[in-house]
């Protein structure tokens, strides 16, 4: 997620956090041991940094003579952010089928599983204009959660069935790969595999664990691929119809 962050520094204060809704913007203060005043704009939130003891006066003062700036910069920050489609779609694809998403405000940011589908709830004090971030992040943390509980288990009982060894686990999210496995014996798996079907991502771990016996793409290495995932041109297929759908969640 495009993340920016611009602080704006004035001259004159660990650390007590406030919300203010005062207009024209709303902002946290965060009070510690510092000698200047600053205001921060980052992921569509606006924070002002304050001495210890500072009058509340001089930050309403300082928020509202720097409106424009602070516009301006939220502003910015909202055009980076690109379009969400999986927002937009209302569902997301979780192990290969659609599940509804909801999205609400709470008291607290957080995720919620139920029978329905999916709530993704952002706290009430995040900005309107950050919302969509927080939704991205917190789908994310989700999706990276679930792909830990469901591919640490598949990938040791595919190790012993294929009677090959790896050192750890990894999970990550690049643009153009599924999963790697190094020379170390790392294997490496994209966590947003966890919104393929199982023998898709079943497919991706016998692949990685097949690099434990051929490091490269040979025909010996897709002999034993094929013997273990006999339709993996399907899965191969798979991935490449869904990956930009999978791909334009962030
Ligand atoms: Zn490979």
């Amino acid at each position: 997620m495009a993340k920016s962050f611009i602080a704006m520094y004035f001259a004159i204060m660990h650390a007590t956090t406030l919300t203010t809704s005062t207009t024209p913007a709303n902002y946290h203060i965060v009070y510690s041991r510092r000698r200047s005043l600053a205001i921060v704009v980052s992921n569509g939130q606006v924070t002002v940094r304050a001495p210890l003891g500072c009058n509340i006066k001089h930050i309403q003062q300082l928020v509202s003579d720097k409106q424009h700036w602070i516009t301006r910069h939220l502003q910015r920050q909202q055009t980076v952010t690109p379009l969400l489609v999986w927002q937009q779609r209302g569902t997301i694809l979780f192990k290969g089928k659609p599940l509804p998403v909801t999205f609400s405000r709470g008291s607290k940011s957080d995720v919620n599983f139920t029978a329905a589908g999916l709530d993704i709830c952002v706290s009430r004090r995040v900005q309107d204009v950050a919302i969509t971030g927080w939704q991205n992040t917190l789908l994310a943390r989700w999706l990276l959660e679930q792909a830990t509980a469901h591919f640490t288990e598949p990938l040791q009982a595919w190790s012993k069935i294929m009677a090959v060894s790896y050192h750890e686990i990894k999970f990550g999210q690049w643009r153009r790969r599924w999963g790697y496995c190094d020379n170390n014996g790392v294997i490496g798996l994209n966590w947003q595999l966890v919104m393929a079907p199982e023998w898709v991502s079943d497919y991706v771990i016998v692949h990685e664990l097949a690099h434990r016996l051929f490091m490269d793409h040979s025909s010996a290495f897709w002999q034993v691929v094929s013997h273990y995932i006999p339709n993996y041109p399907q899965a191969q297929a798979w991935l490449s119809f869904y990956q930009p759908q999978l791909l334009s969640r962030q």
